[in-house]
């Protein structure tokens, strides 16, 4: 099958099937699939692209879970191993200048904290910055903390939207695959569960993101199994705003010995090809920390139409070796859209759109 097939199925705006999916990834016609992306793109939000002020709040890396991809975690006796106060973490907010709009809350699965520091955590935040969207836990997280509160998702859920979380990030989904799950994370969630927590919190108005993370062990077809998952999962609850793939990096994992990270065309091409099979996804992201600001700006020719926020200080990625800055001033930010052909849009969490600038 040739890429024309695609593009005569997209211009006609059917859905993708497996084989069409598999025929963007086995084409090197790179340029033609970015040029199919950027027309869904056009289409969905003409020549917008997001970012958002925000900030990044990581509060612990002592972790459970021990994911054989993860550079972050720690076991907890380490010199650098940490956990933040509630205090803390509001007094980090606090120090970013003003004008954020959202903050992206993930962490370590922690042995020995309850649930109640997690409440608390939101509470505060939302007592001291009540501005702010709060977008925080993957559902990997929201499983863990089931389990050491002896709740329901539902109700674990329901405590945190109480207590003024407004929205999900899409993080633990890595692919959608129980081969990769049992070979480099065995302890975290399959799918089954990942998406009962992100239907439940869309049925509580939580709206949430998806990710994937690529360029390790995954195969193309669990790739692509996974982007149909996604679309299949959306169709039914529709709560997801944003798809941002991860493109892995390896340094200072146990697969970094092995793996070298992926190059820029396979990272343009999983970009594109989101934008392609998730026609029922409102956003896909070039996430500049991973793919670098200057990836991440081409990506906005390849599908994408936000690029992610100021984020202060990122940890996790770095962690494992990014060689991107740890944040990104906005006039900066508004300048790398800008220079690539769009018009920047300030949105918040929620992406309702705050300013634009022309
Ligand atoms: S990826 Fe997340 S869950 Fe896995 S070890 Fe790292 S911090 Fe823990």
């Amino acid at each position: 099958m040739s890429l024309s097939v695609v593009e005569e199925k997209i211009n006609a705006g059917e859905p993708l099937n497996f084989n069409d999916a598999k025929t963007v990834l086995e084409s090197n016609n790179l340029i033609k699939i970015g040029e199919i992306a950027r027309r869904v793109k056009f289409k969905k939000s003409s020549n917008k692209v997001y970012f958002v002020l925000n900030k990044h709040i990581n509060y612990t890396n002592i972790c459970v879970s021990k994911c054989k991809f993860c550079a972050f975690y720690r076991n907890g006796d380490e010199k650098d191993a940490y956990i933040m106060s509630v205090d803390e973490i509001v007094d980090e907010i606090a120090k970013v200048p003003k004008g954020i709009k959202e903050v992206h809350i993930v962490g370590g699965l922690h042995p020995t904290k309850d649930f109640s520091y997690y409440i608390d955590m939101i509470k505060a935040i939302r007592e001291n910055f009540p501005d702010i969207d709060i977008k925080a836990f993957t559902a990997v997280e929201i499983d863990y903390f089931s389990k050491i509160s002896t709740m329901s998702y539902s109700e674990v859920l329901k405590s945190l939207k109480d207590a003024g979380l407004n929205s999900m990030p899409g993080g633990g989904a890595e692919v959608f695959s129980q081969r990769v799950r049992e070979k480099l994370y065995p302890n975290k969630i399959p799918y089954e569960k990942w998406s009962e927590v992100h239907k439940i919190a869309h049925s509580y108005g939580i709206p949430t993101n998806a990710t994937l993370l690529f360029g390790h062990i995954e195969t193309d077809d669990e790739i692509i199994n996974h982007l149909l998952k996604l679309r299949n999962l959306q169709d039914e609850s529709k709560g997801f705003l944003c798809f941002i793939p991860l493109s892995f990096h390896p340094d200072n994992t146990p697969l970094g010995l092995t793996i070298k990270k992926v190059d820029a065309v396979r990272e343009l091409k999983i970009l594109a090809l989101s934008r392609l099979v998730l026609n029922n996804f409102p956003h896909i992201k070039a996430y500049w920390v991973m793919l670098s600001p200057k990836i991440g700006q081409i990506g906005l020719h390849f599908g994408a139409d936000d690029i992610d926020g100021t984020i202060d200080v990122e940890r996790i990625t770095h962690a494992a070796g990014a060689k991107s800055p740890l944040g990104m001033a906005k006039d900066n930010m508004i300048h790398l859209i800008k220079n690539a052909g769009f018009v920047p849009i300030e949105r918040d969490a929620l992406y309702n759109e705050l300013e634009i600038f022309q």
